[in-house]
């Protein structure tokens, strides 16, 4: 039997126990929690829809993020409990699918084997089948007085985790129970449980645990990395920008922490055509000269290749990405204000500039002279130390374009923190 499933995907949890921060939005393993859910279920042939219930206040946000995705038929602003985010989704499930999946969002490990292997023995399980771990530790009941009661075999126990997938006429017959009924649940599995159906359960063989406390994002992402399949295919670097994430000091770095201590590095280079009646622009000064750069904007090559290199830091795309040399706007455009936009872009995602190293090949003028000055222009833009730019200046000797004085170019290396 091959099945059409509709995945709901309950999203509107308060992360209280992450301390108010904003789990399904945080960055692990290059992305937000959420996408690494949405990119498996996209490209399951199996699923057929995929229905987020989001935080009212997250709707919009959600949105965003899900706009890669092309299953994703809605996002709903759930209810007040689990179960209430759940039954709104259901309503906007469509009547065409033969079974139902509900996922946490803050469980970003499922693993594509796992569902595999999840939809298999869910064609052939009319109670449904739920995605389960066996308990490690030895588990204790304990009593009211603070004291443990007893331990329980751990060989009967299970630990429910997600994606728990139902006949879709079973799920809603579950779901059509009365409200306290509805609220006193914690997963789908103990409601349908209530309609007299057997549920199978499956144990899954890769971690697949739910993001709970601050720290199980680091787990998740030695997880990821160990799985090596941090920022794989990832439809998140075609989103134009990373959205606002919420207000809390925690909730700030919205960038790609890859490196242990969040430090990313960018390079960046350009070139330019060196011509009469130009201006001679480098790191935002003028320097007199018989000839400058030619170029849409300004051409400031060393500038350029600075933005370049710390978009690149930041993974947020290139110079002509964000100002293509054939918009009108951006014809003569002074460089400075590139700069100071793209330092913008890299502070909204939660970046700060550590320091900039640059190099301009030029055969003439003699930029010795002016190194000073360029560092003091480039650190007033970004709101640095000069102590944090260095720009050097060397010739090409003679070689080449540049050395026949038909060109200049830059190179930059940015260090970047999250
Ligand atoms: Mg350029």
């Amino acid at each position: 039997m091959s099945i059409k499933v509709c995945v709901i995907i309950a999203a509107a949890g308060s992360g209280r126990r992450m301390g108010g921060l904003n789990k399904i939005v945080q960055p692990v393993g290059g992305r937000p929690v959420l996408t690494w859910s949405l990119a498996l279920f996209e490209q399951s042939p199996a699923v057929d829809e995929i229905i987020i219930a989001a935080a009212e206040e997250q709707v919009e946000l959600l949105r965003a993020l899900a706009a890669p995705y092309g299953k994703v038929t809605a996002v709903v602003a759930g209810g007040n409990s689990r179960a209430a985010s759940v039954s709104r989704a259901l309503a906007a499930a469509s009547s065409r699918v033969s079974h139902i999946a509900v996922h946490d969002a803050a469980r970003p490990l499922l693993s594509s084997a796992d569902w595999q292997a999840l939809l298999a023995a869910a064609a052939k399980a009319p109670g449904g089948v739920i995605l389960a771990a066996r308990p490690s530790d030895s588990v204790k009941s304990i009593g009211e007085d603070g004291y443990l009661k007893e331990a329980l075999d751990r060989n009967s126990l299970l630990l429910a985790q997600t994606p728990q997938i139902f006949p879709a006429a079973l799920l809603r017959e579950a779901y059509a129970m009365d409200s306290a009924t509805l609220e006193s649940a914690t997963d789908e599995a103990a409601l349908v449980a209530k309609t007299g159906a057997r549920i199978r359960y499956l144990q899954a063989a890769e971690p697949n645990f739910k993001l709970t406390f601050a720290a199980d994002l680091a787990l998740a992402e030695a997880e990821l990395r160990r799985r090596g399949c941090l920022m794989a295919d990832s439809p998140f670097d075609s989103l134009p920008a990373m959205p606002a994430f919420g207000q809390t000091a925690l909730d700030a770095p919205a960038g790609c922490k890859l490196t242990e201590d969040g430090l990313r590095i960018g390079w960046g280079w350009d070139i330019h055509r060196l011509a009469a009646g130009r201006p001679l622009l480098l790191g935002g000064v003028a320097i007199p000269h018989h000839v400058g750069l030619l170029g849409h904007s300004d051409a400031d090559v060393l500038l350029h290749a600075l933005i370049d290199a710390l978009l690149g830091a930041a993974a947020l795309g290139d110079i002509g990405s964000h100002f293509p040399d054939n918009d009108p706007r951006f014809r003569g455009a002074d460089s400075r204000l590139l700069l100071r936009q793209t330092h913008e872009l890299l502070t909204k995602a939660g970046w700060r500039i550590i320091n900039i190293d640059a190099t301009v090949i030029a055969e003439q003028p003699r930029l010795q002279p002016y190194r000073q000055l360029m560092r003091e222009s480039v650190a007033a833009e970004l709101q640095l130390a000069p102590q944090a730019i260095s720009i050097k200046a060397k010739t090409a000797e003679g070689l080449g374009e540049i050395g026949r004085q038909e060109a200049i170019a830059a190179q930059a290396l940015a260090l970047i923190r999250g």
